[in-house]
């Protein structure tokens, strides 16, 4: 249930809201608009007290909660969130690009990546140090040595990094050497993973599961928020489609469904969501002109030798090419047939 505080409603009429929604067996969240202050009771508690409400002092309305993920939604928080890592704001108005090699195979091909990313104008680091590989015989990642080699690229650029997390153990460890954990696609409905995650003192990338529906994403990072942790990216990058000439099937539309159902930032996958590096470009563009706050993108020396994900990681001349498309305008000449009627009558 919201209970919508009106304009005029004073500090003293907040508490006492606040209060009853205690007693009547929920957990209070306050969310303080530009304009008038909304507290949402979360939880399972006697909705009838809730309803009730209606009737006191400062309150304009109360209304139920239409979605099953409740702090995560715009219900709650109808402005947007923006999550900041180290002086970096994703959800803003700039679209922040996260970029790098999908593993962390050494220190010299992570810190050429890291320099070559700067350079062409990304925001933020991504390496893996432990990697979900669907064989067990593939690649694992250098796991601390990767963290370390992540830390020294941090101090070398002033790049916020992110790095995937797999498991509860290694939680307190990452968060000693990078800025951001990603929770990867396989382990969206990791709960435990979630729930611990929920109570560190790190923003989130939390990526949509390739099999998961956008209520089932919400609902994941509905765990994070209801543990605790307010800092939350949500991350597109693909789903199980019948589609076989592309590793995933980019979900276009989820980017703008996730941005209208939750107040959080979304960014995009274009390499996973593709698996293929001559797609990244017009992927990205897509995302953008949807409303992405914005993309995360694999980048390796020398694809051709990845020891992950090569086939969609560009090298650092394409990562450039990608950032100068992003910065032109999408199709100017091409002018869709309605507007030009439009515009006639
Ligand atoms: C990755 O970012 O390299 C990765 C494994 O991503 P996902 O969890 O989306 O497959
Ligand atoms: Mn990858």
């Amino acid at each position: 249930m919201i209970v919508n505080m009106s304009e005029k409603a004073t500090e003293q009429e907040i508490t006492h809201v606040i209060e009853r929604i205690r007693e009547a067996g929920y957990q209070p969240h306050v969310t303080r608009g530009v304009e008038r202050t909304i507290v949402a009771a979360v939880g399972s508690g006697r909705r009838h007290e809730i309803e009730a409400l209606q009737v006191a002092p400062g309150v304009d309305t109360v209304v139920a909660i239409a979605q099953p993920f409740k702090l995560v939604s715009r219900q709650v928080r109808p402005e947007r969130s923006v999550v900041e890592i180290n002086g970096v704001r994703i959800g803003g108005p700039e679209v922040v690009v996260i970029a790098g090699p999908c593993s962390v195979e050494s220190r010299e091909q992570l810190l050429d990546t890291a320099h070559a990313v700067r350079q062409a104008g990304a925001s933020m680091l991504r390496g893996g140090a432990y990697k979900p590989r669907t064989s067990p015989y593939d690649f694992q990642g250098l796991g601390l040595e990767a963290l370390k080699i992540l830390r020294e690229a941090r101090e070398q650029t002033g790049l916020p990094v992110v790095t995937e997390v797999m498991s509860t153990e290694d939680v307190d460890v990452i968060c000693e050497h990078v800025d951001m954990l990603q929770v990867g696609a396989r382990n969206m409905q990791n709960f435990a993973l979630l729930r611990r995650l929920a109570t560190v003192n790190r923003p989130i990338l939390l990526k949509r599961g390739p099999s998961a529906t956008v209520k089932e994403w919400l609902l994941a990072a509905e765990y994070l928020l209801s543990g605790g942790n307010q800092q939350v990216v949500l991350c597109e990058r693909g789903i199980k489609t019948f589609e076989t000439e592309m590793r995933n099937t980019f979900d276009l539309a989820a980017v703008a469904l996730a941005r209208d159902l939750s107040h959080l930032p979304v960014i995009a996958d274009p390499s996973h969501g593709t698996g293929k590096q001559s797609l990244i470009a017009a992927v990205s563009r897509a995302a953008v002109a949807v409303g992405a706050d914005g993309l995360i993108i694999e980048v390796h020396p020398c694809p051709e030798r990845a020891l992950s994900d090569g086939p969609q990681s560009l090298d650092f001349a394409g990562f450039e090419k990608v950032m100068r498309a992003l910065r032109e305008p999408l199709r100017p000449t091409a002018v869709p047939r309605v507007a030009a009627l439009s515009a006639q009558s």
